[in-house]
């Protein structure tokens, strides 16, 4: 049985776990590691079970917590090396391990899949893990665009948490001045809920039972705006998994990832 945690996520802070065969990967520590340790408390997430802390990039809202957890845990790092260059000072006597921009690296029952993303970062990736009963789960977020890269490492996954950043209007008319709104739709910046929802349309297949829409703007998209777009996208491809929208300030209840044949068939739409 493998389960996706959404310990959290949004601009001030993402973090994220998969767990199978009692081993799990946290994906992005971007709460204090006080913080992500009470998460991870109130969604019974064992954290001594973590066997490595996997960050995206170095961004705050991704990797604030990562040095004082993985001194915590003893548990090494997975990055980049660009991103490791960018934190390393910071780590202090965390161990790094380096996951090249298109590389695989292996952990518990997990094959740990790496391809880098378009965001003003060092070298920021995405990332899909494949458990060893079939289930696997893609992390993709601070996404300019979704390039082919990100498209090839997503296909055929059964758990996507994918951002949904701003809708498209609120951004617009926001109090955000214009050279900030450019960056935030820009390459470098984020995607919007139109785009994740023609994204997931791209990426739906019968396999899919989660979608997790992920890294929502406080200020310019709400769980409803995001849902509301996203929902009739996925509708109309056949879609019969679960939509879940990460909240910023609270952990969902973990998240059970069927393998393929096996996906749940509860509408939540
Ligand atoms: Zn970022
Ligand atoms: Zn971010």
């Amino acid at each position: 049985m493998t389960t996706l945690y959404v310990l959290g996520s949004g601009s001030r802070g993402n973090s994220f776990a998969v767990e199978s065969d009692g081993v799990a990967v946290l994906v992005d520590a971007g709460f204090s590691a006080r913080e992500i340790e009470r998460r991870a408390e109130t969604s019974g997430l064992p954290l001594e079970r973590v066997a490595a802390i996997v960050l995206t990039h170095e961004h705050g809202d991704h990797a604030c917590g990562a040095a004082r957890l993985a001194r915590r845990l003893g548990a090494p790092v997975l990055t980049a090396p660009g991103t490791w260059a960018r934190l390393e000072g910071a780590m202090k006597t965390a161990e790094h391990r380096a996951i090249g921009l298109c590389g695989q690296a292996e952990v518990g029952p997990f094959t740990v899949t790496a391809c880098p993303t378009s965001h003003d970062a060092a070298e920021p990736l995405a990332v899909a893990l494949h458990a060893q009963d079939g289930a696997s789960v893609g992390v993709a977020y601070d996404l300019g665009r979704p390039t082919a890269a990100v498209r090839y490492l997503l296909r055929n996954l059964t758990a996507l948490v994918l951002e949904a950043n701003y809708d498209e209007v609120q951004l617009r008319t926001s109090s955000y001045p214009p050279v900030v709104q450019r960056r935030i739709a820009g390459s470098g910046g984020h995607l919007s809920n139109r785009a994740a929802a023609e994204l997931l349309g791209e990426l739906h297949h019968p396999g899919l039972g989660v979608v997790v829409l992920a890294h929502l703007s406080r200020q310019c998209n709400s769980a409803d705006h995001a849902r509301a777009t996203v929902a009739p996208a996925l509708r109309r491809v056949g879609f019969a998994g679960r939509l879940h929208v990460a909240e910023q300030d609270a952990p969902l209840p973990p998240i059970p990832v069927a393998v393929v044949g096996q996906v749940q068939l509860g509408l939540a739409l």
